[in-house]
């Protein structure tokens, strides 16, 4: 902890002079302060800090300036979500990770990059990393902390639901933007277009991330809690009936979210494949509070458990 800290103060107080210096919002400064660390003309003091204390440190820093700052849809993830997605990544990935195979995972609302270095930075150096967004803020921050943190990411800056100029990757995780998709020129491309009015963003980057995932290859995302429940639904769960073999929905903890309007879940899905089967019984289940150790814990070994029924 004293680390990341002192790590952030290094970040902050250089942040906070920028600001003043030069009349830039506290997240403009911080994106300035990552550029100039890596041009090497700034450096923290002390030992050289890990991957993690990096993040996080990062991590403090932006969730400072969204304060001040950020939309709902911009929020960066934070790290209990992103452990806990690693934690899944890593269950679905476990032959790949043991035999020392890298995975190519794309996140098509990479933001900050907190949730996609959270997962990579957990996993360790197994994974090579693809990641959209619409923002050139957040973007510009996503590259400098995968820099900084020495974690390989490919990044490209446009609206996700328009063509990617990227190959089939291995798996994809997503905290899904939620809300309406405001252009219908894209949308109607889609399956799950809306039949009138507008089309939930949300959907879109389902149908859109199915699309660039190998056969096979497995889906998690952060999903509002009534997800299936909408008046939209209907054609998503047509699509995900389709392409997609459900394998888990796993209910968050409320204490996470600032509201129950704004509670999710993680919804794992798997592309069908003709080698590969559904899973026998699909994962339904809530993860506890946080805070609570043993009912964790009971939580992980119900997961094992279903993990090796499916065998
Ligand atoms: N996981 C991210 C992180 O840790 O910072 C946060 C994701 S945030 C919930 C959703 C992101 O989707 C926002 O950064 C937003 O700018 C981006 N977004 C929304 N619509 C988009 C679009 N059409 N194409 C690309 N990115 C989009």
């Amino acid at each position: 902890m004293e680390n990341i800290e002192k790590l952030f103060s290094f970040i902050d107080e250089y942040a906070e002079k920028l600001s003043k210096e030069h009349d830039l919002t506290y997240l403009d400064s911080v994106l300035e302060t990552l550029n100039t660390w890596l041009d090497g003309e700034i450096s923290p003091s002390g030992s050289e800090p890990t991957k993690e204390e990096i993040r996080k440190a990062i991590q403090l820093c932006i969730l400072k300036g969204m304060r001040q700052s950020a939309q709902p849809n911009h929020q960066m993830t934070p790290d209990s979500l992103g452990l806990l997605l690693g934690y899944f990544v890593e269950q679905f990935y476990e032959k790949e990770f043991k035999t020392n195979h890298k995975i190519t995972v794309l996140d098509p609302a990479i933001g900050t990059g907190n949730l996609l270095l959270t997962v990579m930075n957990l996993v360790g150096d197994k994974i090579q990393g693809v990641g959209v967004e619409i923002d050139d803020l957040l973007i510009q921050l996503a590259a400098a902390s995968a820099e900084l943190e020495k974690q390989p990411i490919a990044l490209y800056r446009q609206d996700a639901l328009e063509n990617l100029m990227i190959d089939p990757v291995d798996a994809a995780i997503c905290d899904l933007p939620v809300g309406y998709y405001p252009n219908d020129e894209v949308a109607k491309e889609y399956e799950v277009k809306a039949q009138e009015g507008m089309t939930y963003a949300h959907h879109l980057f389902i149908e859109q991330s199915l699309k660039y995932v190998k056969d096979g290859g497995y889906l998690f995302f952060l999903v509002p809690d009534h997800l299936f429940e909408s008046e939209q639904s209907a054609l998503l769960n047509k699509l995900i009936t389709q392409k997609a073999w459900i394998q888990a929905l796993v209910q968050l903890p409320s204490e996470l979210f600032s509201s129950k309007a704004h509670a999710k879940s993680l919804l794992i899905i798997q592309k069908k494949s003709e080698t590969e089967k559904p899973v026998k019984e699909v994962l339904l289940a809530k993860v506890p509070n946080m805070k609570n150790m043993k009912a964790l814990e009971l939580f992980f070994a119900k997961v094992q458990k279903w993990k090796k029924e499916q065998k």
